[in-house]
């Protein structure tokens, strides 16, 4: 699988539209270029989804598969919020509980690469309680009314069709209140607008206004919202885009030093041996979270833990890269020749947020702790 998604993403064609996003993201606060001819060329392979049914455009293959591609997306540098939402979001979801129209409506064409989906979940006042979104959906006699405002979606201007959380107001119950719906983000009462920051794949603000969906806009039954979008949450917590990209950080990092030739003083070179070690090692963790979720034995605190190391390894590689290089934009050589460790150094801060923020995977981890065993003070030493 790995020689397979290799031979795509080193191809003339890909390395150049890579080259090309690289540089937007040296330019300005703009939205990056969708990877439209790395995701076709993928998709046209089957590898963009190959754990997906054959019927749907994947190869039938595993969870250990779409980590792969996963990961060597992250080692080659290529932005992938529109997959990680596309596929490891909506398509999951619709692929665990679409019905068969939804399913061969959108799935084919999101596994060629042809469609993008956002993920339209949190919202100004619910992000990691994402349970206390206010977006509401009523049933009307032809089908649904939603309104509410979503903010934080990455990449929305790439995409068609959003998969979008609400509140179908009813069951009494937070979480047995919501509910998902697929939207046509060109829907009358959709409104997309950017908020620029330092992340180089854009977030957006979606208001909606009064938008009217059709019955079939809801996925799984009203109500089973919280449970599949949990469910799809699984391989982004396993940390392998995260770990993907702290080695490929490192590497380009270690590159652009050997470049200028320049060798760091003995305390830094100290630093990225240390980093070169947990990289490797935090490599590890996330593939044991991926063979738990391969082997449908998901465990909830290898998971936290895989994505917060990875994740805050990552930010560390990224602010050794500034330390040493010195700070984008005027960064001189080492920014010049290698540009992605420009995306490195605008991405990293956004990392320990996205799919859990640390301080709450923290929280996973402590309350598995207390459970296996207590207060590690209390606890008897053998
Ligand atoms: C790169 C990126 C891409 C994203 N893409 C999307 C997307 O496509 N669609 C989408 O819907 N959303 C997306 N998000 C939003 C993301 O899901 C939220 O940022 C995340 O859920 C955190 O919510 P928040 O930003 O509101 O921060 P908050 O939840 O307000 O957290 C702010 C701070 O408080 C801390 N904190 C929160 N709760 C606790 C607690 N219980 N205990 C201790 N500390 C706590 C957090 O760790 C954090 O440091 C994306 C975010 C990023 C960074």
């Amino acid at each position: 699988m790995r020689t397979r998604v290799r031979a795509v993403l080193d191809s003339p064609r890909v390395r150049a539209e890579s080259a090309t996003i690289w540089a937007a993201a040296g330019t300005g606060t703009g939205d990056l270029p969708h990877a439209d001819a790395t995701y076709r060329a993928l998709g046209g392979a089957g590898l963009l989804a190959p754990h997906w049914p054959r019927a749907y455009g994947g190869l039938d293959a595993d969870s250990y598969a779409s980590a792969t591609v996963a990961e060597e997306l992250a080692l080659h540098g290529v932005p992938d919020s529109a997959r990680v939402n596309t596929v490891d979001n909506a398509g999951a979801t619709l692929l665990a509980a679409g019905t068969p129209e939804q399913r061969a409506r959108h799935l084919p064409a999101m596994a060629r690469g042809e469609r993008v989906f956002a993920v339209l979940y949190t919202e100004p006042e619910a992000g990691s309680d994402l349970a206390a979104l206010t977006t509401e959906a009523h049933p009307t006699r032809h089908g649904w009314l939603l309104n509410g405002v979503k903010s934080w979606n990455a990449r929305t201007s790439s995409a068609t069709f959003g998969i979008c959380a609400a509140r179908t107001p009813g069951a009494g119950n937070r979480y047995a209140e919501i509910s998902l719906f697929i939207v046509p983000l060109r829907a009358p009462g959709v409104h997309v607008e950017p908020i620029a920051t330092i992340n180089p794949e854009l977030f957006f603000h979606v208001r909606l206004d009064d938008v009217a969906l059709p019955p079939d806009a809801l996925v799984g039954r009203p109500g089973q919202g919280w449970a599949l979008l949990s469910r799809a949450l699984g391989l982004e917590r396993t940390g392998i885009c995260f770990a993907g990209r702290a080695v490929r950080w490192l590497d380009r990092l270690i590159a652009a030093l050997r470049a200028q030739d320049r060798l760091p003083a003995a305390e830094a070179r100290h630093e990225l041996r240390r980093l070169d070690a947990e990289v490797r090692s935090c490599r590890l963790l996330a593939w044991r979270a991926v063979r738990d979720v391969a082997e449908q034995r998901p465990d909830a605190s290898t998971a936290a833990a895989a994505k917060w190391w990875a994740s805050e390894l990552a930010q560390r590689v990224a602010r050794s890269a500034w330390e040493l290089l010195g700070p984008p934009p005027a960064a001189g050589v080492g920014h010049a020749q290698f540009p992605d460790l420009l995306l490195a150094v605008r991405e990293a801060p956004g990392l320990t947020l996205a799919a859990g923020a640390s301080e709450v995977l923290l929280n996973t981890l402590a309350a598995d702790l207390l459970d296996g065993g207590g207060d590690p003070w209390e606890r008897e030493v053998s």
